[in-house]
């Protein structure tokens, strides 16, 4: 876009000389047939050439005032222009009819955590735990948006939950994230925050993940018995790992998610 713009100016300052020159050729014209006119008077002359160089000047001024002018309507434009990206690019879309508990906070596109590939279909909702204890999920999406500049792995997820139970998604949800291996490519990610070793979740967090994981199963048509997964269900790491080593309570998780569906329906 920015090329465009440039070319713009480009031509316009093209034009210029031809238009200069056309002034000076018309105003020249009456100062030859002057001269080959007879007897041409000496004040006729002296005001013919002063109107030429009266034209020239005018001219001058004019294109002068005419580049100025575009110079610094161009360059508002730009800045406009750059503004305007930039600000989209903050608020770029979720890429879903976002309930108002989500806070949207993109990451910047990267190839570490937000490659940009478009997410084709979404089967299936996949829960994590992110394995370091007592963290924030605003710590957590920082880490990730922060992968851009750090290239220290290839990691990210499209929603993180907070030990408060706050809802951070930071990757719309047209776009893969780099979380569930092989399910990357049709499904949408969660990690949840925890306070401890054994990567119990809090009753907040708990809360959260329940209300989250029902609205998106609303918005995707998904069955919770059959296409919300834990990690561990991708890969056989353990992960979340307090749901991995209670199975029963992973179970009962689900059974939440299905009332809470049914409640709202
Ligand atoms: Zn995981």
């Amino acid at each position: 876009m920015n090329n465009n713009v440039y070319n713009d100016i480009a031509e316009k300052k093209d034009a210029a000389p031809v238009d200069v020159k056309d002034r000076a050729a018309v105003s020249l014209e009456p100062k030859k047939d002057g001269a080959d006119g007879k007897k041409p008077k000496k004040s006729p002359l002296a005001l013919s050439l002063f109107a030429l160089t009266l034209a020239v000047i005018c001219a001058a001024f004019f294109t002068l005032g005419f580049f100025i002018g575009k110079k610094f309507g161009m360059k508002d434009a730009l800045s406009s222009l750059e503004s305007a990206e930039s600000s989209q690019e903050e608020k770029d879309d979720p890429g879903w009819n976002a309930p108002d508990y989500v806070e949207y906070q993109p990451i910047v596109k990267n190839e570490y955590s937000r490659p940009g590939i478009t997410l084709e279909e979404v089967n299936g909702v996949v829960v994590h735990y992110v394995a370091n204890p007592g963290s924030t999920a605003a710590q957590n999406r920082n880490y990730f948006n922060n992968l851009a500049v750090t290239h220290e792995t290839w990691a990210s997820s499209h929603f993180i939950i907070g030990i408060d139970g706050e809802v951070i998604q930071l990757i719309p949800l047209t776009e893969w994230a780099y979380c569930s291996n092989e399910r990357n490519k049709d499904t949408i990610s969660i990690e949840c925050c925890h306070p401890g070793e054994d990567g119990k979740f809090t009753d907040k967090t708990y809360d959260s993940l329940i209300k989250l994981l029902a609205d998106l199963c609303r918005e995707y048509d998904l069955d919770p018995r059959t296409q919300l997964l834990r990690h561990y269900d991708v890969t056989e790491k353990p992960c979340p790992l307090y749901y991995v080593e209670h199975e029963d309570e992973w179970r009962e998780l689900l059974a939440d998610v299905a009332a809470a569906l049914t409640a709202s329906e």
